[in-house]
């Protein structure tokens, strides 16, 4: 019965609107420039697949076939065309083994499983729910979420629950790696990095590289289950839903739209979501119609999710709700929302904003909607990558770095949704006379409030330190001085002491703690006493030729220290790579006396520009000789 109405339905629409389906050997991708500021635009290329819309610019960009595209012209439209032919451009990529370079979902499982049980002690792998496919026996996929916490069996009720997921959208493929590098970067990082120790420590961060496993498998392979669909499979973006019932796979009929289908706000107008089910934004035949949203529905309701980040690709924007419609969040979650946001846009310059900022179209059913609407959950939708750096399938030169600038906003959000009070060190009076007092500076404030008010206490405020070598930590309270928010406490010093290794804490009246640096009290910050005589007796213990120390502070944020030492007058290179190997900045090129040396590096480019929080090395090079440090920044 449901089947003979849809028939009649889609005969017409399909003669009067000429939706993007059929042969897909004549589909461009374009860009279309259109007036700022006008929102009916998504009316007016009716079958074009909308990819990316910029309010603010006036920008476009979509799939369509070549004879709609001449209609748009003729329309007075100026269209650029960026890929002329999709079918000429999906041969390219797989004949050049591009698809290669990402993960299948079998090889994310594997690598999940080979870590849950090489790190039992921290990472949990659960099967939260079967896929449309494996629901109706036609293959498919059980959907996997993994977990990183300390006791990660236990729920444990003080710790917030952090969410991360991906590739809803099943073209979006450069998705599922930023989470899979995430959770390796956690693993890899607990026992060395004293800040990635205490977020697994103090979180459980809950991560689903791929929420649309059957749709990801179909655009890497374009099988489907043993049968090569004669569809182009790139710009596949929905589940497998079988809409017309028929028992086969067709991309002209089927699929639903995953981000259109949760059910708050579902269906709430026609330009956020369709009802057309051969439609991109089908939204399905109800609100959580799709067992892939229905996962996600269940998982999150037995969780105290308190932040999420869903990442899609493409536009480089940071989105906050709302989705459905043009509107803020009410204060003051929209203070946080902004916060949030812009913390996380710090590492890697994308855009913040909600439909309301005009830096994306409207959605409903979307789960940032049901997410917040629904769960108070505080939750944000990445768009990854750009025009520019390749729309859904980015130039192999940069993969590496959509993936690494998002490092930095997944700790980000791990960490404030822990709400530790914020601290900023203050002190940089490395310069001082033996026996003088080292005057601690903090700057203190609230943590972003997302779970309900907690004032700071004050009294809790402390500076805990060492002198030289010795392992005897004494603590001081900070006091508050007059300026607003400043806090400080003077250490004593003595002819002894050369070197101080300090961190500061501080707590809210909930008990929560927050640290500077974020690692301690695993990681110190140093005050170092310049004194020649010091200097001296630590060169001569550096016998050998030359030598490389490691940088301090490390994990770092403003700034590192760079020691080295040569025995002898030496031609002496450092230069700082990123983790793809690239130069990044050239930090010393000269010939060196004999002594120690120190050099320091900002975070910044050649073109002083700050680099993105991640994994660097320092090498030290000198004539044929070259040493190794792998340093981390954490903006
Ligand atoms: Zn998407």
């Amino acid at each position: 019965m449901r089947l003979l109405t849809r028939i009649i339905l889609v005969i017409p629409v399909l003669l009067a609107v000429s939706p993007v389906i059929g042969g897909q050997d004549n589909l461009s991708f374009v860009s279309i420039r259109v007036a700022p500021m006008e929102r009916e635009p998504l009316k007016r290329f009716p079958g074009m697949d909308i990819t990316a819309f910029d309010d603010r610019n006036g920008i476009i960009e979509g799939i369509a076939r070549h004879d709609e595209i001449e209609q748009y012209r003729s329309a007075g439209y100026q269209v650029e065309t960026l890929i002329t032919d999709m079918d000429a451009f999906y041969r390219q990529l797989r004949d050049s083994q591009y698809f290669a370079r990402f993960h299948s979902y079998p090889q994310m499982l594997a690598e999940m499983q080979q870590l849950a049980e090489s790190h039992p002690e921290i990472v949990m792998l659960q099967d939260i729910g079967d896929s449309y496919d494996k629901i109706k026996g036609r293959g498919g996929y059980d959907i996997w979420a993994l977990k990183i916490s300390d006791q990660v069996e236990t729920e444990d009720s003080t710790e917030a629950d952090v969410l991360f997921g991906a590739n809803i959208h099943a073209r979006e493929i450069i998705t599922p790696e930023i989470i899979m590098t995430f959770i390796h970067y956690l693993v890899d990082n607990y026992y060395d990095d004293p800040w990635v120790h205490h977020l697994v420590d103090n979180r459980e961060i809950w991560l689903i590289p791929s929420i649309n496993p059957d749709g990801h498998e179909f655009v890497l392979t374009g099988n489907y289950y043993g049968d090569l669909v004669p569809e182009n499979p790139l710009i596949w973006r929905k589940n497998m839903s079988d809409n017309d019932e028929d028992s086969l796979f067709n991309p002209l009929f089927d699929g639903v739209d995953l981000n259109r289908n949760f059910g708050y706000e579902w269906g709430y107008d026609n330009i956020g979501s369709s009802a057309e089910y051969y439609e991109d934004t089908f939204r399905g035949f109800a609100p959580f119609s799709e067992p892939e949203t229905q996962v996600i529905r269940d998982f999150v309701n037995q969780h105290q999710f308190v932040t999420s980040l869903i990442y899609h690709s493409y536009s480089r924007v940071w989105l906050y709700p709302w989705e459905h419609a043009a509107l803020d969040p009410p204060e003051p979650d929209l203070s946080a929302f902004k916060a949030l946001a812009d913390s996380c846009v710090a590492y890697n310059g994308y855009a913040p904003g909600n439909t309301a900022s005009g830096t994306i179209y409207p959605v409903n059913g979307g789960a940032d909607d049901w997410l917040y609407g629904e769960k108070h959950i505080f939750s944000f939708t990445p768009e990854v990558g750009s025009r520019d750096q390749g729309m859904f399938w980015p130039d192999t030169s940069f993969i590496a770095i959509q993936i690494a600038e998002n490092l930095g906003p997944n700790l980000y959000m791990t960490y404030a949704a822990g709400e530790e009070p914020i601290i900023k060190d203050r002190t940089f009076k490395d310069y001082k006379q033996p026996g003088d007092q080292y005057t601690i500076i903090a700057a203190i404030k609230p943590p972003i409030r997302l779970t309900g008010p907690a004032p700071l206490d004050t009294a809790s405020f402390r500076v805990c330190y060492r002198y030289n070598n010795s392992t005897h930590i004494d603590t001081l309270p900070l006091l508050k001085e007059p300026a607003l928010d400043l806090f400080t406490a003077d250490i004593p010093g003595a002819d002894s002491i050369y070197v101080i290794h300090y961190y500061i804490q501080a707590q809210d009246s909930l008990g929560r703690s927050g640290f500077y640096p974020r690692g301690a009290p695993a990681a110190m910050d140093t005050l170092t006493i310049e004194i020649s005589n010091v200097i001296q007796d630590y060169s001569a213990k550096m016998a050998q030729e030359y030598s490389l120390i490691q940088n301090y502070p490390n994990p770092f944020n403003a700034q590192t220290k760079i020691t080295f030492s040569v025995a002898q007058s030496s031609p002496v290179k450092i230069v700082i790579y990123n983790h793809l190997g690239q130069q990044v900045r050239e930090l010393a090129n000269d010939t060196y006396p004999a002594g120690t040396h120190r050099v320091v590096w900002n975070g910044t480019d050649a073109a002083n520009h700050a680099v993105a929080s991640g994994i660097y090395f320092c090498v030290l090079q000198s004539g044929e000789q070259r040493l190794v440090q792998k340093m981390t920044l954490l903006r």
